[in-house]
């Protein structure tokens, strides 16, 4: 099904950059649009020009004295020590000349990206410069400056009366949007990610419910290391549909960090391109029949930028404008201009050759325990059914 959908972009996202050897580098978002262009799937009318959060905005979630940190590290005058109080100048996120604009830019390119979904312009929108989950009230955390999700989840509240779906497919726990609504009944969040056991930032237990009134709209399923496509999108695609049936939102958020691949250099998943096929298929599918289509999403974490993200994105996008994934061969005149930046071989397909990682000893075990997870995820709703049926 061919849907209207809009795909924000500007190239100043690529100014959201630490350091030259950090992790996260925007490129993959340049990367991804060059991809679907040569595809010819991306069109000039369907880019909208974002535009810059403001302070106000920026507020809806942070405190002024963050905002305030922020824009002094900006301009080189927030002293170290004063930056540990709010997490900036750490190893991971470190300051940067102009951290407050970029940053800005990427929260103002997830509102503009709900702005056209909530004011009826489009069906879904799609922000890849967005994502970023870790960014907390008060502190910069995991790579995250502003947290755009949360910022744009309180602005839906206050322009809307819509029951807001999160949906955070991250290798990493969703935790800074989490915790922003975990008292808020109107706002429910779902991660599925790597069990913090071993993996930043150590949250998204299955125990992880809400508080208050915001009880049982907070919702977590932490897979085990090595877990596989099979099993990911098992119990990813039972939750997904259980949590929108019992919750009905009026439209739904999804966070698409591309980081649960095995050849990601940060966390331990071992799952292929299928997922990331799958994840938008259900995504788009459930905006459809819960929301009247309203969908919009962001990028996230991601860090093979040349073999992983650029395909796993361009998919997302696919699938949102036309309803069916890419297949077969990548265009070759992509993979010859990338290629010579690329310090690895770029794949020629759009799906992972079988076989492509060593085969996981522990696969049974690892199925056996994501779904001992997803019975306790589940445990809530499952109550709340029984007892439903019960009265
Ligand atoms: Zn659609
Ligand atoms: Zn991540």
């Amino acid at each position: 099904m061919r849907c209207d959908s809009q795909f924000v972009f500007a190239d100043e996202f690529i100014s959201y950059k630490f350091k030259d050897d950090h992790p996260f580098n925007q490129l993959r978002v340049t990367m991804t649009k060059d991809l679907l262009e040569k595809e010819k799937a991306l069109r000039e009318d369907q880019i909208i020009a974002p535009r810059m959060a403001s302070e106000d905005d920026l507020k809806l979630f942070h405190s002024s004295a963050y905002v305030e940190a922020v824009k002094r590290a900006s301009e080189g005058l927030l002293s170290e020590e004063q930056g540990f109080e709010y997490g900036i100048g750490t190893e991971d996120t470190p300051m940067f000349e102009g951290m407050h604009d970029a940053s800005s830019l990427l929260v103002g390119s997830t509102l503009s990206a709900i702005d056209a979904v909530i004011q009826g312009k489009t069906k879904h929108a799609l922000n890849l410069g967005g994502g970023l989950h870790h960014g907390f009230e008060r502190k910069a955390s995991g790579f995250c400056v502003y947290n755009d999700g949360a910022v744009g989840i309180k602005y839906i509240r206050k322009h809307t009366d819509y029951k807001v779906l999160y949906v955070d497919t991250d290798a990493h726990h969703g935790d800074g949007v989490q915790w922003a609504f975990y008292d808020d009944p109107n706002v429910c969040t779902f991660s599925i990610h790597e069990t913090g056991r071993y993996l930043f930032p150590g949250t998204g237990n299955v125990n992880e419910r809400g508080l208050k009134k915001g009880y049982g709209y907070s919702f977590n399923l932490p897979i085990d290391a090595f877990t596989e496509d099979e099993s990911f999108l098992e119990v990813y695609e039972y939750a997904f549909n259980e949590i929108v049936e019992y919750f009905q939102p009026d439209i739904i958020i999804t966070q698409n960090g591309a980081d649960a691949h095995y050849l990601d250099p940060l966390t331990h998943l071992c799952s292929t391109m299928k997922i990331y096929e799958r994840i938008p298929m259900i995504a788009h599918e459930l905006a459809h029949k819960y929301c009247d289509g309203k969908w919009v999403a962001l990028g996230g974490g991601g860090y093979d930028i040349w073999r992983v993200v650029p395909r796993a994105w361009s998919q997302l996008w696919k699938v949102m404008s036309t309803g069916e994934p890419f297949s077969g061969p990548l265009p070759a005149d992509w993979v010859s201009h990338w290629q010579k930046s690329s310090p690895v071989d770029l794949p020629s397909q759009w799906e992972d050759g079988e076989h492509s990682y060593k085969p996981i000893p522990r696969k049974a075990e690892i199925t056996e325990k994501n779904n001992k997870v997803l019975t306790s995820c589940m445990q809530f709703i499952h109550n709340q059914k029984k007892y439903n049926s019960s009265i």
